[in-house]
């Protein structure tokens, strides 16, 4: 009997969409060995995502991709508005503008906000940057089959779609980034909550370069489509150029040559190519569990959400990178043993408000009226157009609240809430995203942040950190102090000590260096 084929791997990530390949760029940048399995051939051909979220941006920032994702396609002068049109060449009932990357030039809250680089686009720049890690092995055409595991090893069967060959690949961890259908999700028998399908969508992905200039709205991001009844469906112009997408929210009947969509959304006649027409399930969906032993779930394998809050792969890849170095703490011994729990503790709290914030965000334009009322709400000076999307910074505020290693202090008794986080729109505290602040022509403070744990000391020498990394470097815990000195920073951060986590959020504040510094680092990794 032939012996069969065996690997050995530290991580294996089940899926190569935009969740996957970023798990894969945070392990290699830590130098984890992985092999990411996609069972697709390459990359897909048909956009689903739209828009990279502020937050996102931020990783593909520290991953130094963020100039190729922003140049990639959407020209920097197109303005980003959302505009409410009876047609494409109807009447224009309403308009949010948005302005263009030049226009709005540097934000507060974020140093790069929101990028328009549609997913067939993003994946490619992802897999060029996983693929350039020495310890990131892809292999496309490989499928997960089933998977076992006990208290030391995963142990997978992959098949090789090309040569129908099977392996076995064991490793230390396995993270399902597979999607919806997750099979690694499935092998934990994890349930999924939530309403479940709130509508049969239909995506019209089709080509046409005579579109842009056949109606005199110009360039806009969003065209969102009201005829009589309702909000039917909205155009979203895929490359700034001749790619478009026309998603129809809801019809259980759809019309698969997507032809009669097209002609209502233009209002006449035009010459286009339709390259794939496409009805799907909009979700309202939360794993009960996130992870079981050795084996993790991320992205839309955990969660899925409707795509009008731009929130669903932005909550896949803020995954991925809690995750992350969770994994690499573990592997290398100074994470403590409650460490990789504590990425269900923190990441299913937000999947959920993200799922929540989709829905209410779906609901809110189902719930348009039509054009009749649309145009009377307008005249009587109602802005109806209000709260149909999520802000990119709320989407930026994440806040671990119940985490066990994020240390809340006295001021921080209150829980965290989505209101409060909508009128302050940065909030240091123990959990949150470490806020931006712009340190000079730019730089962010984030840009200093690095791949372990910072302390901060705010307006304080170095010297007042020592105690912390001595406590750290005791632990072996991979540590730096900055001492920085800026107004804006002292305002913002409010605190004279800040401890940054690997993921870029706060797990520890102070004013005065701790008195038990070994007790605040063994917390903050999980021991
Ligand atoms: C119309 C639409 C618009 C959207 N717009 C936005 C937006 O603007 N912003 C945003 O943040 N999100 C948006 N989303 C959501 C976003 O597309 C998803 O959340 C994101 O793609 C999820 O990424 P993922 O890597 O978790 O899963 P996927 O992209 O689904 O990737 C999973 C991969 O796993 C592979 N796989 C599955 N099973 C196996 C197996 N057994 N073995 C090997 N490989 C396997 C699949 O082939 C697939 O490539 C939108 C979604 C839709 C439908």
């Amino acid at each position: 009997m032939p012996k069969k084929k065996f690997e050995q791997v530290s991580v294996l990530i089940v899926g190569g969409g935009p969740v996957g390949l970023s798990l894969a760029i945070e392990l290699g940048l830590r130098g984890i060995d992985c092999i990411l399995i996609e069972q697709r051939g390459g990359h897909p051909e048909v956009p689903r995502m739209s828009q990279v979220s502020g937050r996102n941006m931020e990783f593909c920032r520290r991953w130094g991709i963020e100039k190729k994702v922003r140049g990639a396609v959407w020209s920097s002068t197109h303005p980003l508005d959302f505009v409410y049109a009876t047609s494409l060449t109807g009447e224009e009932l309403a308009r949010v503008k948005i302005p263009s990357y030049q226009k709005r030039g540097k934000l507060d809250y974020s140093p790069e906000g929101t990028c328009a680089c549609p997913q067939i686009f993003f994946d490619p720049i992802l897999a060029e940057k996983a693929n350039s890690l020495p310890k990131i092995n892809i292999r496309y055409k490989n499928q997960l089959k089933s998977f076992e595991q006990d208290n030391r090893k995963i142990s997978a069967q992959v098949v090789d779609l090309n040569s129908g060959k099977s392996l076995v690949i064991n490793a230390k961890y396995i993270v399902g980034c597979d999607g919806s259908g997750g099979t690694v999700r499935e092998g934990l028998n994890i349930l999924l909550d939530g309403l479940g399908t709130i509508a049969t969508s239909v995506n019209i992905f089709f080509r046409s370069s005579e579109l842009a200039t056949l109606h005199d709205k110009g360039w806009a991001r969003f065209y969102r489509l009201i005829d009589e009844q309702k909000c039917w469906a909205e155009l979203i112009a895929i490359d700034g150029k001749e790619l478009w997408r026309l998603t129809v929210f809801n019809d259980q009947t759809p019309d698969k040559t997507g032809r009669s969509y097209l002609q209502k959304m233009a209002g006449q006649d035009f010459s286009y190519e339709v390259i794939d027409v496409s009805p799907w399930e909009r979700r309202d969906y939360l794993a009960q569990s996130f992870h079981s032993n050795r084996a993790f779930i991320a992205g839309d394998a955990a969660q899925q959400c409707s795509p009008t809050g731009g929130l669903g792969m932005h909550t896949g890849v803020c995954e991925a990178v809690n995750l992350a170095w969770k994994i690499e703490a573990t592997l290398q011994g100074w994470g403590g043993t409650k460490l990789l729990d504590t990425y269900e503790e923190e990441c299913q709290p937000i999947a959920n408000r993200s799922v929540e914030l989709s829905t209410d965000s779906f609901n809110a334009i189902a719930a348009l009226p039509g054009d009749k009322d649309f145009r009377k709400a307008i005249k009587s000076g109602k802005d109806i157009t209000r709260g149909l999307a999520v802000p990119d910074e709320l989407r930026t505020q994440l806040c671990f609240d119940n985490s066990q290693i994020c240390i809340r202090d006295e001021d921080h008794t209150k829980k965290w809430d989505n209101a409060l986080a909508n009128t302050e729109i940065q909030l240091a505290r123990p959990g949150a995203r470490a806020p931006h602040v712009w340190i000079n022509e730019g730089k962010s403070i984030l840009d200093l942040f690095g791949t372990h744990f910072t302390l901060l000391c705010i307006g304080k020498p170095e010297k007042d950190g020592e105690t912390m990394e001595l406590a750290a470097t005791r632990y072996r815990v991979p540590f730096k102090v900055l001492a920085i000195n800026n107004p804006n920073i002292t305002v913002l951060y409010k605190k004279n000590f800040v401890l940054v986590r690997p993921d870029g959020h706060i797990a520890w504040q102070g004013n005065h260096p701790p008195q038990a510094p070994e007790k605040i680092i063994k917390q903050v990794v999980g021991a």
